[in-house]
């Protein structure tokens, strides 16, 4: 498991760890825009570390667009995704694909665009010690495991609530791979708007401030085959 930090060091072009900066993007892709027509907001990037099972050597970027921010409901009991779920999600009151998760191993430049609502920070990921909880409710006859509410690749998800699980539109069972804490805020530049419903005057955060699990493809059946559960 590793702990995603930020120490506040300014990221240069070319850094691969960062909080906004220049993304790097899949040969395949362009800088995603929203269906809402405006271009997304890069929150951070980073390389998987080599002994993360199945995405070790990738490249994540999890963008969202800057005026819609909400959670991720999905429509009914189902843990199969549609085709293109990454383009048409099937969520609660449609409001299409504000998001896009990236992940890939191609050889691309960093883009010549800098994230402009957003300070560029270097991430750094730091190897750590899960740490497990075992519990178990009275209504519940399966043991529960929980891991840190963290910043972090790998490791053991920190359910909220009940853990989920989907299955890609290839068939392939979607693999947990990163975890962001509730209420982190991503440190806007000063002359940028507020984010529409957050709590921070001065940081933007992703899905509402929920504490979001990127569960990915492990198959990687396209760069954008990745969903965000969001809990609270
Ligand atoms: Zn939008
Ligand atoms: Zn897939």
């Amino acid at each position: 498991m590793y702990l995603i930090e930020n120490r506040r060091e300014e990221a240069g072009v070319g850094a691969r760890d960062t909080i906004g900066g220049h993304p790097i993007l899949p040969a395949s892709e362009s800088w995603p825009t929203c269906q809402c027509g405006e271009r997304m907001v890069l929150f951070f990037q980073v390389d998987i570390p080599p002994n993360i099972p199945e995405f070790g050597g990738d490249h994540l970027l999890v963008f969202q667009c800057p005026s819609d921010n909400d959670a991720v409901g999905v429509e009914g009991i189902r843990e199969q995704l549609p085709e293109r779920y990454w383009d048409v999600p099937p969520v609660w009151n449609d409001p299409g694909a504000f998001w896009r998760i990236l992940l890939h191993q191609d050889g691309t430049e960093p883009a010549d665009d800098v994230e402009p609502h957003l300070r560029p920070y270097r991430l750094s990921l730091r190897p750590s010690t899960e740490e497990v909880t075992v519990w178990q409710s009275d209504h519940d006859p399966v043991k529960r495991q929980v891991g840190r509410s963290e910043f972090k690749i790998g490791g053991v998800p920190s359910w909220a609530q009940d853990p989920e699980s989907y299955r890609c539109a290839c068939d392939a069972e979607m693999v947990y791979l990163c975890q962001i804490p509730i209420d982190m805020g991503f440190e806007k530049h000063a002359h940028q708007p507020e984010q529409p419903d957050t709590s921070s005057s001065d940081h933007y955060g992703l899905f509402l401030g929920n504490e979001v699990y990127i569960l990915a493809c492990p198959a990687h059946c396209h760069p954008a085959a990745a969903w965000p559960v969001t809990q609270n």
